[in-house]
């Protein structure tokens, strides 16, 4: 309440100052970074004829409501951060970072990764665990179920990526079928809603709670035309495309591939990174038109696999600090698959628990290279705390040496 008294105080004091000098205009800067031009001048001129005490009126109420406007973003914005298979580097490179903001993720966990090559061992996997983060399943291997010959060899790696998961104490309820593949075939998801609550076997840029989301608000309308039906099949035994078992992620990695081969530049260099920020920051914003507070439509479901520069498509450590960065600075409310329930009766899901936004963040003098910097100052409105920061060494930035990728999800 202080706050908000004093945040009205003060821009009462500027917007004051600005129409007693005649200057009419006045921009603020949004949430977003955006410089929107106020409605101050037409107000002004329409009430030319009134005392100075019904201005003043006229623009407290005004700036109440742009208060009001702006919390009821931040309540409505939510983001799901996911990682694919159980690197490495999840643990030695994206905890740190994650930490200093307070957020936990969703881990699917391949289980053939686990405690070999680049990838985390079991100890790492239940710290992440007892940290608050939520261990899911992405098979006992990372293999196309669309490419196996045998309904056994499905089962197993459905079943079994459940059971490696629960042989180590977990107990896993959502499934990511590898690459996301999978969705169209009965047998399939027969047998992961068999095992599983939930499942990944797709793509975009916004996961719809409803799942007429897709449907009903024209996006992606071409994949999703006349999927208004929730329940996971239709009545000829076929699976719906916009199901429980057919949620949606969107993959930086992805959009980090696409990016790479359109400039053809270093892909951990500053253009590269800074249009990828900027996607980043487009796909995390694009649900706030679908969603009011207490009535939550779209999350985007952000999946990364390394937090990395050794492969091209891994996100490195800079930018997915900057990433993490936007995500506390814009009151985005990071959630994991746990804070998801389903309604059967509505059959769509709904957000069950928020994560409190970590309270240890305080005054970081991070590190990173100059480009964090520059990236920032092009995104971030002036006068933040971030302006003030001298970027030194980063404590958390430490180079690992881990393979490269070759397939992406
Ligand atoms: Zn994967």
């Amino acid at each position: 309440m202080n706050i908000f008294i004093g945040f009205v105080v003060l821009l009462f004091v500027v917007v004051s100052l600005g129409i007693n000098s005649n200057v009419l205009s006045l921009n603020i800067v949004s949430a977003y970074g955006i410089i929107i031009e106020t409605p101050f001048e037409n107000n002004y001129q329409n009430n030319a004829n009134n005392n100075s005490s019904d201005n003043d009126l006229l623009v407290f109420d005004y700036l109440s409501s742009l208060y009001t406007k702006e919390q009821k973003e931040k309540e409505n914005k939510f983001v799901i951060l996911m990682f694919d298979r159980g690197y490495q580097s999840i643990f030695s490179t994206a905890k740190p970072i994650m930490d200093k903001f307070g957020f936990k993720a969703s881990i699917f966990i391949a289980c053939d990764y686990i405690e070999k090559g680049n990838g985390m061992n079991w100890n790492q996997v239940r710290q992440l665990y007892n940290d608050g983060y939520d261990i899911q399943s992405h098979g006992l291997e990372h293999t196309r179920l669309t490419e196996l010959k045998s309904e056994n060899e499905i089962q197993s790696i459905i079943s079994g990526g459940k059971e490696c998961l629960q042989d180590n104490g977990f107990s896993p309820t959502a499934f990511q079928a590898p690459y996301n593949k999978g969705g169209e075939d009965p047998f399939i998801v027969d047998t992961i809603a068999n095992n599983f609550d939930f499942a990944f076997t797709g793509h975009s840029e916004l996961m719809f709670l409803n799942c007429d989301g897709w449907e009903n608000f024209g996006y992606d309308e071409e994949n999703y035309h006349g999927t208004t039906d929730c329940r996971p099949y239709f009545s000829d035994g076929n699976p719906t495309p916009t199901n429980k078992f057919a949620m949606k992620e969107w993959s930086h990695d992805r959009a980090h591939d696409d990016i790479n081969n359109e400039m053809n530049q270093d892909p951990h260099g500053i253009d590269v990174s800074y249009s990828l920020y900027l996607e980043f920051v487009r796909i995390v914003n694009s649900q706030t038109k679908f969603n009011e507070p207490g009535k939550i439509n779209a999350i985007p479901i952000v999946g990364y696999h390394e937090v990395s520069k050794d492969d091209d498509i891994g996100t490195s450590p800079e930018l997915f600090y900057l990433e993490m960065e936007y995500l506390y600075d814009n009151g985005f409310k990071v959630i994991t698959i746990d804070d998801l329930g389903y309604d059967k009766y509505q059959e769509r899901f709904y957000v069950k628990n928020v994560n409190t936004l970590g309270s240890e963040y305080s005054q970081l003098q991070d590190t990173t290279p100059t480009w964090t910097e520059t990236i920032r100052t092009q995104t971030m409105p002036k006068g933040s705390e971030y302006s003030q920061l001298q970027d030194t060494n980063p404590t958390w930035f430490k180079p690992n040496t881990i393979q490269s990728l070759d397939i992406i999800d």
